[in-house]
């Protein structure tokens, strides 16, 4: 389990002014790591550190001799796979190199200004090659609310309480922030029909969720124990796991999700290492008394202590009407990770258990973090209990689901007295209308 050190102080100033602005998501004490290019420009995708509203362009801050490390090297590549294998030690390290680097009066500031690239005029992809994915179900409110609405006599099946439930999804349609996408096709079963449908799905929603990125990897046959998952676990972004509703229920049963999950997920840009999230690390909820306890694999005094992380969550919407009419996004719903039931810690064991190897690279979604109220609800299906309570927007606008135009905006953030508020900018998407029929 990381331990807070110099690189958490509230206190460090950078010299990039931009970074100590108070509400600024990347100050010195964050330091997330992507991939990205200048926008308009056909240059070869690098990764970078964000630094109040500037890339570090580590490619360039390497290559100038500032900071030399292999690590350092690995962390200008086109994909962050091979820094992710490398592992804590060289992790935290580069963390260290880095702040030092980039604080008031350090002596690299000037070879470093040149290496900066502003947010503005970036664009970004996957910071890895994501060779799986697997989502999880983690909050037991979100599986509360959803399984009322599929099965009203019998909403949370007897397995929950036990074993971290996931599905394998798709990487080959994760996409990154500021990826628009159009209205996916499909079957589905209308109440009350005897044959389904095909066509624009018309209940699309979203998921808010966090997506772990998965480091060093782990020997086929040989499970992480739980103990050791925090040193397999590079760090975390927001994931918009959109779903269509309606071709859902008609797949789902008897193998779980497929095309109405698989068509497009969203993550942002900047990867917030598990070392920057340490000061947020909190106990998970205290079970109820009944729930089982977790079996001894799922189990450890760390997980106990520590294993939650208090990351706030926000989602929000912003229609086309409102974006003709220059209206912000307005909030759909609030909540902060430390509500879930199941812990990353438990995730990582749980996949690994059975000998399945995890690689640098993998993502795990965490699932939708609804918290314990409907105003903490992370997906549409619940906010509008299926679509029978549409949310009713600041202009007088009703949505039960999403129309075409419209624009979803993830952000999280942590703060708390005695540590630097931390955040991982916004993971936004608009949706397209559908293409013509195949
Ligand atoms: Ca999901």
């Amino acid at each position: 389990m990381s331990t807070l050190n110099e690189t958490h102080d509230p206190a460090l100033k950078s010299w990039v002014e931009s970074a100590n602005h108070e509400g600024c998501d990347f100050p010195i004490q964050n330091l997330p790591f992507g991939v990205f290019r200048r926008r308009g420009f056909s240059e070869a995708w690098r990764g970078g550190v964000a630094i109040g509203d500037q890339i570090l362009d580590m490619r360039a801050a390497h290559a100038a001799g500032v900071i030399t490390t292999d690590a350092a090297a690995a962390a200008g590549e086109a994909s962050l796979n091979r820094l992710m294998g490398m592992g804590p030690a060289a992790w935290s390290a580069l963390r260290l190199a880095l702040s030092r680097a980039l604080r008031r009066g350090a002596a690299q500031a000037d070879a470093l200004r040149a290496c900066l690239v502003p947010q503005s005029e970036a664009e970004y992809t996957v910071p890895a090659r994501i060779g799986d994915y697997a989502d999880f179900y983690t909050s037991i409110h979100h599986a509360t609310n959803i399984g009322r609405q599929f099965r009203p006599d019998n909403p949370l099946l007897p397995n929950y309480k036990w074993i971290p439930i996931g599905y394998h999804g798709r990487s080959s349609s994760i996409t990154v922030s500021g990826q628009d996408f159009h209205r996916p096709q499909g079957q589905t079963m209308p109440p009350g029909a005897t044959e389904p449908v095909f066509g624009p799905s018309k209940k699309m929603d979203i998921e808010l969720e966090l997506a772990v990125f998965i480091g060093t990897g782990n020997a086929l046959g040989h499970p992480i124990p739980i103990a050791d998952t925090d040193a397999h676990v590079f760090g975390l972004t927001l994931l918009n796991d959109w779903s269509a509703r309606d071709i859902q229920p008609w797949e789902y049963q008897p193998l779980g999700p497929f095309l109405s999950k698989n068509f497009a997920s969203t993550i942002s840009p900047w990867v917030v290492t598990l070392e920057a999230l340490a000061p947020y690390r909190v106990a998970p909820p205290t079970r109820p008394a009944g729930d089982p306890q977790p079996l001894p694999y799922l189990d450890s005094p760390a997980n106990r202590a520590q294993g939650a992380f208090d990351i706030q969550l926000e989602a929000a919407l912003q229609t086309a009407r409102m974006r003709q009419a220059g209206d912000a996004p307005t909030r759909l719903a609030a909540t902060s990770y430390r509500h879930a039931y199941w812990t990353m810690a438990q995730m990582v064991a749980h996949h690994t258990v059975n000998g399945c190897n995890l690689q640098p690279g993998d993502m795990l979604g965490t699932g939708t973090l609804s918290g314990p109220t409907l105003d903490q609800a992370c997906a549409l299906i619940e906010l509008t209990v299926g679509g029978k309570n549409p949310v009713t927007l600041p202009n007088g606008e009703q949505r039960a689901f999403l129309d075409d135009g419209d624009r979803v905006v993830l952000r999280g953030w942590c703060e708390k007295t005695g540590a630097a508020r931390i955040g991982f900018g916004e993971c936004a998407a608009t949706l397209l209308p559908a293409l013509a029929c195949p």
